[in-house]
């Protein structure tokens, strides 16, 4: 393997861009470690030479005949879906935007089985962000929200300054200083192991908890009893700091009531900024998430979920699982994970990785930033270039996309 420097990792939306990578029996080893991104880059280089470039009906078809059939599909659904975007780049979630506007196509990017949209928080409340550098210099007091960075994102403490970047990842408090972590979580996580603070109580209770911080935080008494010295513990740890993040993701804003639980996060932070300041940083659970939602709200105006049926934009709110109302009949799924669908759904898969065997269309791409170049944009919107330290010839998403937009539009 021919050394290409420093690259970007995209094993996780952390998007690290100081990884050295060398091989290491049938994988890669990364430098700085990381365990999730050597798994990343490894499952990416070992593709046989043999994969078919595409199939059709899980048979080897070309690229050209595989295209074909899926423009087919595609000129002729009634209700098409298009989500994924797990690994994609800013440039395939460009093509894919554009192909979507083209076809009047839904627009899902957890894909129709995944958390259900809700009343999106952002849309509606905006929200208090900051880069991860600033969190690192000013923020005193970071809560960790119900998630586990140490496994999902593995060098979020490291890129916050609560841990080095050694080996044995141990502390250094010199650079942590008297800086809190605190971590809401029930369970015993690696990354509650390293809190300063713990706060438990169960995942179902935490909008109860947020609206009685906030009522807290407004001088109302708060009536849950046996959260109040918990939450009065933590409000007082954020009121003698100027500065403090809030990290959450998935286990606070997916499922049911998901939404409903960002926005009383949202509006929390929103209180608190009134005399400090706090910020928020979610962490999404793919690489191309954060891309693919900027993508979104650029081209269409909101981030999230996104109907263009209508011949205009309009943002997809519900209060249950999409799956069982959209009567799709065509997807495509972008460098993702295909979701289970409903039956007699026709599926396209463009993506790096294998796609399931009953797919009707699965054309094979280049991954981004291991086979191909590409920009992604880091969970906290920071813009980064995908190198390709094992190059290969495959297509891009971005070019087959737009090469079937070309064929759809002959
Ligand atoms: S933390 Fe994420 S982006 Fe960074 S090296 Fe590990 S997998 Fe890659």
């Amino acid at each position: 393997m021919p050394d290409p420097g420093p690259v970007t990792c995209a094993g996780c939306a952390l998007l690290c861009d100081d990884v050295t990578i060398e091989p290491s029996g049938d994988g890669v080893r990364l430098e700085p470690p990381c365990p999730l991104g050597a798994q990343w880059f490894s499952e990416r280089a070992r593709r046989p030479a043999s994969a078919p470039a595409a199939t059709i009906r899980g048979q080897a078809a070309g690229v050209e005949a595989a295209l074909n059939r899926a423009a087919e599909l595609l000129r002729g659904a009634r209700r098409p879906l298009i989500y994924g975007f797990d690994g994609a780049t800013v440039e395939d979630a460009r093509a894919a935007v554009a192909l979507a506007d083209r076809l009047g196509a839904l627009v899902v990017p957890g894909g129709l089985a995944g958390a259900w949209p809700g009343a999106p928080a952002l849309p509606l409340r905006g929200a208090s962000s900051a880069t991860l550098g600033e969190i690192r210099d000013r923020s005193q007091v970071v809560v960790i929200w119900r998630e586990d960075p140490l496994t999902s994102h593995p060098r979020l403490l490291e890129r916050l300054g609560f841990v080095d970047g050694s080996a044995d990842g141990s502390p250094r408090r010199a650079w942590r200083g008297t800086r809190t972590l605190v971590v809401l979580d029930d369970r015993d996580t690696a990354t509650a192991a390293r809190a300063d603070l713990r706060l438990r109580w169960a995942r179902e209770r935490d909008l109860e908890a947020l609206t009685c911080l906030r009522a807290m935080q407004r001088g109302v008494a708060a009536r849950s009893s046996d959260l109040g010295d918990a939450l009065g513990g933590l409000l007082e740890r954020l009121g003698e700091v100027p500065h403090a993040a809030f990290v959450y993701g998935p286990a606070l804003s997916s499922g049911a009531g998901g939404q409903r639980r960002a926005l009383a996060l949202h509006e929390l932070v929103r209180a608190l900024c009134g005399d400090r300041h706090v910020v928020t940083l979610a962490l999404p659970s793919a690489a191309g998430a954060t891309g693919a939602e900027d993508v979104l709200t650029w081209q269409t105006g909101y981030c999230g979920s996104v109907d263009l049926a209508g011949g205009h934009p309009e943002l997809v709110t519900a209060t249950r699982p999409l799956m069982a109302d959209e009567g799709v009949d065509v997807s495509l799924c972008i460098e993702g994970g295909l979701s289970p669908a409903p039956a007699g759904v026709a599926e396209i898969a463009l993506g790096s990785l294998p796609a399931r065997g009953d797919a009707e269309v699965s054309i094979h791409t280049a991954a981004a930033g291991v086979e191909a170049t590409g920009t992604a944009h880091r969970l906290d919107g920071v813009p980064l270039a995908l190198q390709a330290p094992l190059a290969r010839d495959a297509p891009s998403a971005a070019a087959l996309l737009a090469r079937l937009l070309a064929e759809i539009e002959r």
